[in-house]
């Protein structure tokens, strides 16, 4: 009955396109999301469930469930610097039930929410369905063009949850503002070698950065470039770039060999920006289609479930009451700029102050910074990035009702 006579559509099966989906059929609004691909099994974008969003299963019922599917836990954040390892976070101190970020694969999140959404007889989704373009309709938007050519107009409302290349926001016209970024990331997986270093986090060297995220028997890693250099690597050929991995971190040297090609090498093309405005009547942007986020302090995901709630939280009520809330669409932008531009104000300081004199204009680091050693002297400052990751600025919770 959602299907095919939704009050909302929901784009895009991301983070934010299905927790809304969950909480908005939940609340007994006729809800359709549409995915372009038919799975959630894709290349790695983020594994990362926060202890905010861990919260947001407890008060959903749904963590002791959630927590039985495959994942890891991690409490603390290390950085490397010459020989030197320094704890910068540690989770153990949130004033939450769930203490650490648990590390599942996106797909696993995400269908997990699915399997609950799809319990709501309000709910139904889509995949394989790729939405094109906007029905414009006397100044508001009723909907959306399909790319097989047809159309879906939902009766109370669009959201746009497509992503950083939203496709929904490009076309809406609304008023974007590009804060910039000067890195990209290459993500790739290692095996556990020789060394009985496991810690997650990063290792600052001589021009280089890299994220090692502790998956149990393989590493995740995150190698930060300058923006546009991917190319320029990959031209130098794999067995190069192995050599500047080992070099970054001697410890990976016995398993960069498992890197026999490029094919193993995920580019994230990494973007920084956000709507000025998030809606319009009949509109509503939330997710990284609102706010393309930095991989920096790996919160993007978070603050895509965070927008879902809000809106949620604003417009579930009035939507299952089967009234037009464009009223309210602005309230979702008001509850939300604020921690999405204190987060990206924090990303860009770390890319103008740490990542673009490391990794853009090569400079050596041969002794641990100053800041970082405050985090040796003093342990209680290592509760500051750990709250500011794990929990973000603003945090919401379920005020949606349930039908
Ligand atoms: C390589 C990589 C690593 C990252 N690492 C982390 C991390 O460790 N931690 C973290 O918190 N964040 C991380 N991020 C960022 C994080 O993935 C995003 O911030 C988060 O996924 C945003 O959620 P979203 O639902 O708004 O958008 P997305 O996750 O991008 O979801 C958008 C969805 O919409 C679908 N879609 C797109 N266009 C259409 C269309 N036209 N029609 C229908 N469906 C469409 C897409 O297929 C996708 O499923 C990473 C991102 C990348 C790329």
């Amino acid at each position: 009955m959602a299907a095919e006579n939704p009050d909302l559509l929901i784009v895009g099966g991301g983070p934010a396109g299905m927790m809304a989906g969950l909480l908005f059929a939940r609340a007994g609004v006729k809800t359709l999301v549409l995915e372009k691909h038919g799975d959630f099994l894709r290349d790695f974008r983020g594994d990362t469930v926060h202890p905010s969003t861990l919260e947001l299963m407890d008060e959903l019922g749904l963590l002791g469930e959630f927590l039985e599917r495959p994942h890891d836990e991690i409490r603390t954040l290390t950085a490397r610097v010459a020989d030197e390892k320094i704890t910068i976070a540690d989770l153990s101190h949130l004033p939450v039930k769930s203490r650490f970020v648990a590390m599942m694969p996106q797909w696993e999140f995400l269908d997990f929410i699915a399997d609950k959404a799809k319990l709501y007889p309000a709910f139904s989704l889509y995949m394989n369905a790729q939405a094109a373009g906007l029905i414009e309709e006397h100044g508001r938007i009723s909907g959306v063009t399909l790319a097989d050519g047809s159309e879906i107009r939902p009766r109370l409302l669009t959201i746009a949850a497509d992503g950083r290349s939203s496709i929904l926001r490009a076309k809406s016209g609304l008023p974007l503002r590009d804060l910039g970024a000067p890195i990209d990331v290459l993500w790739f997986r290692l095996p556990k070698g020789a060394s009985d270093y496991r810690e997650t986090g990063g290792t600052f060297g001589s021009g280089t950065f890299i994220v090692q995220i502790n998956r149990g028997d393989y590493w995740q890693c995150a190698y930060v470039v300058p923006k546009g250099a991917a190319a320029d690597l990959e031209a130098r050929g794999i067995e190069a770039f192995r050599n500047d991995v080992a070099r970054a971190v001697p410890d990976l040297a016995d398993v960069t060999g498992t890197l026999e090609s490029w094919e193993q090498v995920k580019l994230l093309s990494v973007s920084l920006d956000r709507l000025e405005q998030w809606s319009k009547p009949g509109l509503l942007c939330i997710g990284d289609a609102a706010h393309a986020m930095s991989p920096v302090g790996g919160v993007g995901i978070n603050l895509a479930i965070q927008d879902a709630v809000a809106a949620a939280n604003i417009l579930a009520a009035p939507l299952a009451r089967g009234e037009n809330a464009d009223r309210l669409l602005e309230k979702v932008q008001e509850r939300r700029m604020l921690p999405v531009k204190l987060i990206q104000g924090g990303q860009k300081l770390v890319h103008d102050r740490i990542l673009t004199p490391l990794v853009v204009r090569k400079a050596v680091l041969d002794k641990v910074p100053f800041v970082l050693r405050l985090f040796k002297w003093f342990p209680i400052l290592r509760r500051i990035p750990a709250r500011v990751v794990g929990l973000g600025f603003r945090r919401e919770h379920i005020h949606s009702p349930e039908a």
